[in-house]
Formats: structure tokens, C-alpha cells, sequence
């Protein structure tokens, strides 16, 4: 029989620890938007933050041109005519036909090519029938359609992308459509990371009893390599107060932000808070999540400090809710919100009261309802369940028991077209 693992970790309600709403707020202003900016080629702006508004200094489109391969008329000049024209000329993309439409004219036209001042109606090309070099046109016109007109994407002076946007494929297609070849971005902030633990052993050594590979400083990289930051791995660090004190110096001398793994709960080899009294502004906060409980938040000298619990999960969404909102603030990026959705779940769920718990989970969509299902253990030493989610579930502080068939909040990690 397939042996079942429970939840092993019976974390109790803690009244002095600190609301996650109001963690966040604390680290969000108390950290200073940098000013530091760069002016760089378009194509390496990708995924940067923008440093101030850039703005249009053309209206696009350019000209009128037509949205179809058809004909452009001149719809009283085709009613005078009874809906029946020659072709005059035509207009391709790139090679306009200049002159303007007189009696009896139609001209052929392409997707994208200007057409004469005044014209006022494209025609579909399938719509218009040809016999004897005539052309046949339908009744049921309306004026304008199928004409792109002067600036209905962007005008002169628009705002195309706004300071504190995060520039993505589109906008480096507005920027090109505009002839704008380099734009100011904010500086990347250094962050540098390092793990804590006697126990941690680096990949490329051989594992000796007791010991085991440090998957933090891999998960951190994952999690900072597509953010707009320089990334400094640090190493491995032993559970030694003056060896912390040393690496935590070095970090705070190149970097803006520095991170570390483990050591902040209160077991006996937990150094990282009295080594940090030693040296900076330091908070250590119980925080009324799971998984996450401990975390340090401070600055030493001028870098901002994060010292995350050390179990893999809770370093994943400590990281996702306090470092990257602290990363965000820094950089200045805007506008930034979870999406937040209602799933039903086909799971029991329970927790402790007075805390908010993020659940692994996996959530599926058919074409009527939501539906969420836990991904595996929750422990936050397994990260298998987290690899398996595609989800959190997101559980309120007050609520302890989620029956089957409930409705629950859901937090996707990707929304994919
Ligand atoms: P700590 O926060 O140092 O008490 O560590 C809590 C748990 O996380 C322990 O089981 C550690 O062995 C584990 N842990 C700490 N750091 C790492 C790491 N870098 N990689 C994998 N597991 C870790
Ligand atoms: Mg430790």
C-alpha cells in the first residue's frame, strides 16, 4: 500500500506576528525609488523599466491608407455613376498613386498604401465585379470604411509608454513604429545572494551524511534572472557569526539589495540576526503566513537587507511577496497587481487560524467553471508541489476549514495567451 505523508510542520498561531498586508507596506515605504538611469538601444530595453514618458512626435498612422486590397472611390462620384467606375490606377504599399480621383475613377489599392485625398470609402476587392473593364461596385457602402486614418493608433504628443512601464515586445514595436532607435531605462540594481547553512553542500561536490545541495541560490537566480537587476551568487555560507559578518560586509559594499537563505528562525544555529544587530537597522519579523514564517528586513549601510527562511518553499513566496515588492519600489516599476481569481475547490483544505496561507495548487478551467485542486504535500521543505502548481491558493487569516465544492481565491502564476 502507498505509505501517506502528512503535514509534518504543526506551525502554531503566534499573536505577536506581524500582518503580511502590513509587511509589505512597511518594506514599500521605507525603500526610495533610484533615479540612476541609462539611455540604451531599443532592443536591449527589453524587459527594462522606463525612466521617464516617451512620447509621440508623429501620428501613426502617418497618412490615410487603406485597411484592405480593394478599390478606393469617391462615394458621390460613384453614385453619380451608378456604382459603375474604371480603374485608373493603383496605389501599392510604398508606391503611392498621388492624384486625386475624378469622374468615372476608381483606383486599385493594397493594404497599407496611401490613398488619394479624396477618397473616402475602400472597397473589398471580392465585393467589386468586373465585366468588360468595368468595374461593378455593391450599394451598401459606408463612408470611411475599410480607411485607417491619421493617427486613430497614436497621435503627435500621445504618451506611448509611460515612466515605470516595463518595456515588452509591443512597445518595442511603437517605439519602431515612431523611428525612436533609444530610450532612457533605470539603471539595474545590483542584488547579490548568498545561502546560510553548515548542512548546505554546493552541486558540484559529492554529498556527505548528513548534508544536502543548496537549492536556494538556484531558486533565487530562477526567480531574479528575467527582472531588470544585476545578479551577484554569493555562495554558500557557514553558520559562523564572524564569517556572516564578513560576507554580509562584502554584499553591502557592491550590491544595492542583498538577500540571504536560512538562519533566521531561533534554532541554535541560526546567526544571521545576531550578526545583523552587529552591523545595520535590522527588523525581524514573524509574519502571519505559511509558508514564510521568519523573515529579516533591514539596511546595512546602504543596501536593503532580506534574510528569508531557509526552507525552499518559503523562500520561493517570502521572495514573492516581500523582495519583489521591495525590487519593484526600487526600480520604480508601476501598476503592478496579482491577479486574483475564484476557483472551486475539489480539495478539503485546512489551516490555522490567524494566519494567511498560500496552498500549492493546481487549477484547471472548463468552459463554465474554475476548479483548483492542492498539488501535493504542502510542507515548505516539498518543493515538488510547488513545481506541480500552477497556483496559489490564497486562504484568509480567519477562515480554518475549506470544505469541497467551496469557493476560494486563486493566484495564477502565469497568464498565458
Ligand atoms: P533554516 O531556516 O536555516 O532553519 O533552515 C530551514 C530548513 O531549510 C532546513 O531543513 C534546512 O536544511 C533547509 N535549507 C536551508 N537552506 C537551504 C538551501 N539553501 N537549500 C535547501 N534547503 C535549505
Ligand atoms: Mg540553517
Amino acid at each position: 500500500m502507498k505509505k501517506k505523508f502528512q503535514n509534518n510542520c504543526m506551525n502554531e498561531f503566534d499573536p505577536n506576528a506581524l500582518d503580511e498586508l502590513d509587511a509589505i507596506k512597511h518594506i514599500v515605504t521605507s525603500i526610495k525609488s533610484t533615479v540612476k538611469k541609462e539611455m540604451i538601444g531599443i532592443r536591449d530595453s527589453l524587459g527594462r523599466v522606463v525612466a521617464k514618458d516617451i512620447k509621440s512626435s508623429l501620428d501613426i498612422p502617418s497618412f490615410r491608407n487603406s485597411a484592405m486590397d480593394g478599390y478606393a472611390i469617391n462615394l458621390k462620384l460613384l453614385k453619380l455613376n451608378e456604382y459603375v467606375l474604371e480603374e485608373k490606377g493603383v496605389s501599392l504599399a510604398g508606391k503611392p498613386y498621388i492624384k486625386k480621383l475624378e469622374k468615372n475613377q476608381t483606383i486599385k489599392v493594397m493594404t497599407g498604401s496611401m490613398i488619394p485625398d479624396n477618397s473616402d470609402a475602400i472597397i473589398m476587392k471580392e465585393m467589386v465585379e468586373i465585366i468588360d473593364g468595368k468595374l461593378y461596385f455593391p450599394k451598401n457602402i459606408e463612408r470611411n470604411q475599410n480607411i485607417r486614418q491619421i493617427g486613430e493608433d497614436i497621435k503627435k504628443k500621445d504618451i506611448v509608454v509611460k515612466k515605470g512601464e516595463i518595456i515588452n515586445h509591443t512597445h518595442l514595436g511603437i517605439l519602431s513604429s515612431l523611428g525612436i532607435s533609444k530610450i532612457s531605462v533605470i539603471i539595474k540594481p545590483i542584488i547579490s545572494f548568498f545561502s546560510t547553512g553548515d548542512e548546505l553542500t554546493s552541486i558540484d561536490n559529492k554529498l556527505e551524511k548528513g548534508m544536502i545541495y543548496d537549492s536556494n541560490r538556484y531558486i533565487l537566480y530562477g526567480l531574479l534572472k528575467n527582472l531588470p537587476v544585476i545578479i551577484k551568487d554569493m555562495g554558500v555560507v557557514k553558520d559562523n557569526e564572524k564569517i556572516l559578518i564578513k560576507k554580509l560586509n562584502q554584499c553591502s559594499k557592491l550590491s544595492d539589495i542583498i538577500i540571504t537563505t536560512g538562519g533566521v528562525s531561533v534554532g541554535d544555529a541560526d546567526y544571521i540576526k545576531s550578526a545583523l544587530k552587529k552591523l545595520g537597522k535590522i527588523k525581524f519579523w514573524k509574519i502571519a503566513i505559511k509558508p514564510g514564517r521568519p523573515l529579516a528586513y533591514g539596511k546595512i549601510n546602504k543596501s536593503f537587507f532580506f534574510g528569508l527562511p531557509g526552507n525552499p518553499v518559503s523562500a520561493v513566496v517570502t521572495f514573492q511577496l516581500f523582495v519583489l515588492a521591495a525590487i519593484e519600489k526600487y526600480v520604480g516599476i508601476k501598476g503592478r497587481k496579482y491577479i486574483s481569481i475564484k476557483a472551486t475547490t475539489n480539495s478539503n483544505l485546512s489551516k490555522k487560524k490567524g494566519r494567511v496561507e498560500y496552498k500549492r495548487g493546481y487549477l484547471v478551467q472548463d468552459s463554465k467553471t474554475n476548479i483548483v485542486n492542492i498539488s501535493g504535500l504542502q510542507g515548505s521543505n516539498i518543493m515538488t508541489s510547488l513545481s506541480k502548481a500552477n497556483c496559489y491558493i490564497r486562504l484568509e487569516a480567519n477562515v480554518s476549514k475549506v470544505n469541497k465544492g467551496d469557493e476560494v481565491s486563486v493566484i495564477p502564476f502565469d497568464i498565458k495567451i
